[in-house]
C-alpha cells in the first residue's frame, strides 16, 4: 500500500476522533462499519481507539496507532472548526506541511453557492491537502479525505459523519487497497489551448527528456495540445511521479496548462466566471454560434452566460451590436476595429460584465491578398476596462478554422480571468 511494500497490508487500526465519543451519548459504528469492510478484504483489525478532539491526546494517540499496524484508518475531524484538528495533528506525526490546494477550494465555494451561500472563512482550511496525500473526493459533504504514505505506514483520513465516511470508503478507498500491491498503469492527460504543436514540444521538451523511462506523447486535437504520461506502480506511487511531471510541465508552460484529465476549455472557463462573479455575452461572426454552443454545453452555464448575437451579415453587426457603420466601411467587418466594436456593443446589450468577439474569414472562399482564409480577429471587452485584442492567421480548413477562433477566444477568457498575461494586444 505504501510507497515502501508491494503488498496489501494484513493488519489495521482504527482511530475514531470525536470528544463526543468518550461520553455516554454518541456510539463509535464507524469501527464497526470499517472492520467489517476491512475484514473482507483480508485485512485484520489489531486495534480500536476512540480519541478526544484535543490537540495533545491527537499527538499522542497517532504515533501509538501507527506503531501498532502498517494500515491506521482514522474517522472525524476534519470538519472546518477549530476542534477539528485531524489533519494537523497527522501532518505533525508525519512530518509533512499543509498546502491549500486551489481546485478544492474553488469546489466547496461552488458547493457553497449552490446553496445560494457565501463561504465562510473558516471552510478555507477544508481546502488545505497533506503535502503528499491522495486527495479522496467526498460525494455527500464538504471536507475531502487522505490517504498519505509514509515509509511503511499508510494512514487514511475519513470524514466523522458515518454517510460520507461510507461513502467515501467505498468509492476511494477500497479500489485503492484492493489494487494494492497490484501495480498498475497509471495516465494522466493535461491539456493546452490554442498553441501550436510545435510551440508546445519545443517547451515541454526539456521536461520530457529528463524523465527518460516515462513514457510520453503530444497529442494535437484541434484548438488544443495534450500532453500525455503514465507512471507505473501502486496508485499512490504512480500518482507521486505524475504530480512531479505535472508541476514541471506546469513550469515549462507557465499558465498555459488550462486542465487535466476530463477538464474541458469551456467548463474551466465557465467555473472562472462563475467564481469571479461575472457574466458574458458574445457576438459571433465566422463562429456562427459555435462559441456559444461550446459554453453552453456545460451544465450550469446560466448562471453566467447572458446570450450571443450571431452577427453574420454588416447591416446585423450595426443593428444588433452596434458597430459603427464608419467602422464596417473603412475597416471591413474582418478587422480589428469591428472586432472590438462587436465585444463592446454584446456586452452592453447583454448587460454583461465580459463581452468576447470573434470576426474572420473560415473560407474556403472570401479571402484577399490583405486578408487571406483564416485571418481571424478576437476581442475581449470587460466592464473593468481591460480591452483585449487578437489578430490571428489560421491555417487548414473551414471547421478548423472555426474550432481554432473559439478555442483562442475561451483561452483569452481564462487567462484574463486569471490576470494572466496573453499574447493579444490591449
Ligand atoms: P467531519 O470529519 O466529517 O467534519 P467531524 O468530526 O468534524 O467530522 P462532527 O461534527 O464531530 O464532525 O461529527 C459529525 C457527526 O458524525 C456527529 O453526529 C458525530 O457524532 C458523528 N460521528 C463522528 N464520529 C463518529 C463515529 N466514529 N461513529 C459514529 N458517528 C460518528
Ligand atoms: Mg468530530
Amino acid at each position: 500500500m505504501s510507497a515502501g511494500s508491494a503488498s496489501r497490508p494484513s493488519t489495521a487500526s482504527i482511530l475514531a476522533v470525536g470528544s463526543e465519543l468518550l461520553g455516554t451519548a454518541r456510539l463509535d459504528t464507524n469501527s464497526l462499519y470499517l472492520t467489517s469492510r476491512l475484514e473482507a478484504l483480508g485485512i485484520s483489525v489489531v486495534r480500536k481507539v476512540c480519541v478526544g478532539d484535543g490537540w495533545a491526546d491527537l499527538l499522542a494517540e497517532i504515533p501509538l496507532a501507527l506503531a501498532r499496524a502498517p494500515l491506521l484508518v482514522m474517522t472525524g475531524g476534519l470538519g472546518p472548526t477549530d476542534d477539528d484538528r485531524t489533519k494537523e495533528a497527522v501532518a505533525k506525526v508525519l512530518g509533512r506541511v499543509l498546502v491549500r490546494d486551489e481546485a478544492i477550494l474553488l469546489r466547496l465555494k461552488e458547493r457553497f453557492r449552490r446553496r445560494g451561500l457565501e463561504m465562510p472563512k473558516v471552510n478555507e482550511k477544508q481546502a488545505d491537502v497533506i503535502e503528499g496525500a491522495v486527495v479522496l473526493a467526498n460525494s455527500r459533504g464538504s471536507a475531502p479525505g487522505f490517504l498519505a504514505a509514509a515509509g511503511a505506514s499508510t494512514v487514511v483520513l475519513l470524514p466523522g459523519v458515518p454517510l460520507e465516511m461510507k461513502a467515501m470508503w467505498a468509492d476511494a478507498v477500497e479500489p485503492l487497497l484492493a489494487r494494492a500491491g497490484a501495480a498498475g498503469v497509471h495516465r494522466r492527460t493535461l491539456k493546452i489551448a490554442a498553441m501550436p504543436e510545435s510551440v508546445v514540444e519545443t517547451l515541454v521538451k526539456p521536461v520530457y527528456t529528463a524523465y527518460a523511462d516515462v513514457p510520453f506523447t503530444i497529442l494535437a486535437a484541434p484548438g488544443e495540445v495534450q500532453l500525455q504520461f503514465a507512471a507505473r506502480g501502486t496508485f499512490e506511487e504512480a500518482s507521486r511521479v505524475l504530480d512531479r511531471i505535472e508541476a514541471d510541465f506546469h513550469k515549462a508552460l507557465s499558465g498555459e496548462i488550462f486542465g487535466r484529465d476530463d477538464d474541458t476549455l469551456e467548463g474551466v472557463a465557465g467555473d472562472l466566471l462563475r467564481v469571479k462573479g461575472q457574466t458574458l455575452a458574445l457576438a459571433e461572426s465566422c463562429t456562427g454560434g459555435h462559441l456559444a454552443g461550446r459554453i453552453t454545453d456545460v451544465p450550469g452555464s446560466s448562471e453566467y452566460f447572458l446570450g450571443a448575437a450571431v452577427t453574420y451579415a454588416n447591416a446585423a453587426k450595426a443593428d444588433l451590436v452596434g458597430v459603427s457603420a464608419a467602422t464596417l466601411e473603412r475597416h471591413g467587418a474582418v478587422s480589428e476595429e469591428t472586432a472590438r466594436e462587436m465585444a463592446l456593443g454584446a456586452r452592453k446589450r447583454f448587460g454583461a460584465t465580459i463581452g468576447l468577439s470573434t470576426t474572420g474569414i473560415a473560407g474556403p472562399g472570401g479571402g484577399t491578398p490583405e486578408k487571406p482564409v483564416g485571418t481571424v480577429h478576437i476581442a475581449l471587452d470587460a466592464a473593468d476596462g481591460t480591452r483585449l485584442h487578437r489578430r490571428l492567421l489560421l491555417p487548414g480548413e473551414r471547421s478548423l478554422i472555426r474550432r481554432w477562433t473559439t478555442s483562442t477566444a475561451l483561452g483569452m477568457l481564462r487567462k484574463y480571468l486569471l490576470g494572466l498575461a496573453d499574447g493579444g494586444r490591449r
